[in-house]
């Protein structure tokens, strides 16, 4: 069987629907700092063999394939952009294009298995906060499944995903306040109705969920990537993204990890703050890029430790770099990504010079430029 194992103290617990946390490690938990205790998944030894007969990521998950919804999420393209090889000198230089899942970010990788879990273990509602994408994307999976969604979102969250989340039936409570604020809000909302939380970092499957996406760039490009560069907020999506190629290494089809590049924004860098001092201090985020602005980022801890074990790197970007990467990524390769996606592109930038020009890299495209149009048109009235 599957387990969770706590990432701080290592001990292991059955997978419960309402165990979300080391009840030992999370006794440590203050507020206003990241959490304590947060699990991880562990596959078992009949997965990983399963894995490598059939390559299917979905093996690799702790929910069995029929209570996944109808809708099909991940299996996105991984391509090359000859455009943008030319533009940045690297001729292996792939994106992975995770805004055509369909609610349209990386998020989708989650709700899904948040949502085959809950059906799995018949429960009916799930409720999260989030600054858009996670609450659409849930809203949207649950749809094609049935559930009742309950999302807690901050005032300033961009309309569209607002629309969205509306659109698809979802019970939307617009907090006055931050997304610190609208996460508090949740969990006792959850709590009180014994619903399932999908509040990032928070629920573990939230991580799980989203290694596939690493699953799949390895099976994709037949071997593991050289650099990797991936947007981080709560650093949920890199810890994933960790988890998948460790699952890779775990199931011995690859004896190495990539170097992985954490982006985020100059205006919320809590994690680079933790992966450099050792120790989180709270400061009011301000940036453009709203899917990886965090005052608190949940998984900090964690994302921080990854980064220090495979000797990644924490990089920052500016709103500037950002929207320029934004309208440099639309007009290179045709994706139009939000900012908080164009980060990838944007980290990558401001530190090839530091790469070697042969080896390969692949940029995490996290979610669709749709979503956030007021900051597209700002991108294009400074650098279009
Ligand atoms: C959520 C999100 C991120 C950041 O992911 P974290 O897990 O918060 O680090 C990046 N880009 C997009 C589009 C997102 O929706």
């Amino acid at each position: 069987m599957p387990e969770y194992i706590c990432s701080e103290c290592g001990k292991r617990y059955p997978i419960e629907p309402f165990l979300y946390l080391c009840p030992e490690c999370s006794k440590k938990q203050k507020e206003n700092e990241p959490l304590h205790g947060v699990l991880l998944v562990s596959p078992d030894q009949e997965q990983f063999e399963r894995f490598r007969k059939v390559g299917d990521p979905l093996s690799l998950l702790p929910v069995e394939r029929e209570h996944f919804p109808d809708i099909p999420v991940g299996n996105t393209p991984l391509f090359h952009s000859k455009n943008l090889s030319e533009y940045t000198g690297f001729k292996n230089l792939y994106i992975k294009n995770d805004t055509l899942n369909p609610t349209g970010s990386l998020k989708d990788r989650a709700s899904y298995l948040v949502s085959g879990f809950a059906r799995k273990m018949g429960i009916e509602e799930i409720v999260l906060a989030s600054t858009g994408n996670a609450a659409s994307s849930m809203a949207g999976i649950g749809a094609s499944a049935g559930q009742k969604i309950t999302i807690f979102v901050p005032e300033d969250a961009p309309e569209a995903k607002l629309v969205q989340c509306r659109q698809y039936g979802a019970d939307v409570k617009v907090v006055p306040g931050d997304y610190d604020r609208a996460y508090s809000l949740a969990l006792e909302y959850a709590d009180k109705q014994r619903a399932l939380s999908r509040n990032t970092a928070h629920n573990p499957l939230t991580i799980d969920g989203k290694k596939t996406v690493s699953i799949e760039i390895f099976l994709q490009m037949g071997r593991m990537p050289e650099n990797v560069f991936v947007p981080v907020g709560d650093g949920v999506i890199i810890a994933g993204v960790y988890r998948g190629f460790e699952d890779v290494v775990n199931a011995g089809l690859s004896s190495r990890m990539p170097k992985i590049f954490g982006v985020q924004a100059e205006g919320s860098d809590g994690i680079c703050r933790i992966y450099e001092t050792g120790s989180f201090e709270y400061r009011k985020p301000s940036t453009i890029a709203d899917s990886i602005s965090v005052g608190i980022p949940r998984n900090g801890y964690l994302a921080a430790g990854f980064l220090k074990k495979y000797k990644g790197e924490c990089i920052r970007v500016s709103d500037d770099e950002i929207l320029k990467a934004q309208i440099i990524l639309s007009q290179k390769t045709g994706v139009f990504a939000e900012p908080s996606a164009a980060a990838s592109l944007a980290g990558f930038l401001k530190v090839k010079e530091r790469i070697s020009g042969n080896e390969s890299v692949v940029l995490l495209i996290t979610g669709s430029g749709l979503k956030d149009i007021k900051s597209a048109k700002r991108a294009l009235e400074r650098f279009g």
